[in-house]
């Protein structure tokens, strides 16, 4: 047994029935962090906002960090951040993935911030192995970004749960990223905790910078295409959000460009038929950026 390779051992373990891996993989010792299977971990889209929020204290970093409590804690991360886009799908493969500060004008401390998870290869050449719909290229050159370490970092804190990061294929449309989504749903089943991170509605271009300390202020339009996400994704109409194009004004002023949106879309895909929906960090900021954050989990 011990010197079966891979292939061998993947047989054996498609003959044998689902409750019986477990116990066969401890008999013989083989117990591979890859392979154990646990009890389905959720989904969450996270709203990330402003880099600051990765040092600031706050109720959005507060509901993180209680959305972290919530949920047992994951073998490792799988993230889709809105500041990864490729041509092609890209998944991060290093031990040890750097911070990657990717953005501008923010005081210096945010630039000292480092969030030294370690990666976690095996699942990136899990994850690749996985996903037929695209040709998925092992990377060793980015890391983490904000759209990751900024929350993550939240939920994690002593940063002890391997990360690594699924590029956003700026290529495709939302359809083909709510069918790749669909792809990875078997890591759920290993521990893995898969996490969207961008904004709902997000137009940088019309933020009220002198509304940024308003509670909950957001334009008509961005209160509109808000709650209209909201029902959509409450009513399981995954198909009118990933038509997005065709709702309108107020959608079309929340998604100027979609690379905030598209981790929604992946998180929507992994939505199994009897789960359900919470909403958390559910507010607007400075008009035309909302939090809302969502965990898909057993009913
Ligand atoms: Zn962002």
């Amino acid at each position: 047994m011990i010197f079966m390779n891979r292939n061998e051992f993947l047989k054996l373990l498609a003959l044998t029935p689902l409750a019986m891996v477990s116990m066969k993989l401890n008999e013989f010792g083989l117990l591979a962090r890859d392979m154990s299977l646990t009890e389905k971990m959720p989904v969450l889209f996270l709203g990330h906002g402003s880099p600051m929020n990765a040092i600031d204290e706050n109720e959005f970093v507060a509901g993180f960090r209680n959305i972290a409590h919530k949920i047992q804690k994951p073998k490792a991360i799988l993230c889709v951040s809105a500041h990864w886009e490729t041509n092609g799908t890209f998944v991060t493969a290093m031990d040890n993935p750097r911070t990657i500060h990717d953005f501008g004008g923010f005081p210096k401390e945010l630039y000292q911030v480092q969030y030294p998870a370690p990666g976690d290869p095996a699942l990136a050449k899990e994850t690749q192995s996985i996903i037929s719909k695209a040709n998925v290229e092992l990377d060793d050159k980015w890391g983490l970004d904000h759209g990751a370490w900024s929350v993550i970092k939240h939920l994690y804190p002593n940063a002890d749960v391997p990360v690594i990061q699924l590029s956003i294929d700026r290529t495709q449309n939302a359809n083909y990223h709510y069918e790749l989504a669909k792809e990875i749903a078997s890591l759920r089943d290993k521990g893995i905790l898969i996490i969207g991170s961008g904004n709902m509605v997000h137009n940088l271009g019309l933020v009220a910078w002198n509304r940024m300390k308003d509670d909950d202020y957001a334009f008509d339009w961005a209160k509109e295409a808000g709650q209209k996400m909201k029902d959509f994704i409450l009513d399981g109409d995954h198909m009118r959000l990933v038509n997005y194009q065709n709702e309108g004004k107020a959608f079309e002023l929340a998604i100027p460009t979609p690379e905030h949106y598209l981790p929604l879309i992946y998180t929507l895909g992994l939505q199994g038929k009897n789960e359900q929906v919470e909403l958390f960090n559910d507010k607007a900021v400075a008009g035309s950026l909302t939090m809302t954050s969502i965990k898909i989990d057993k009913a």
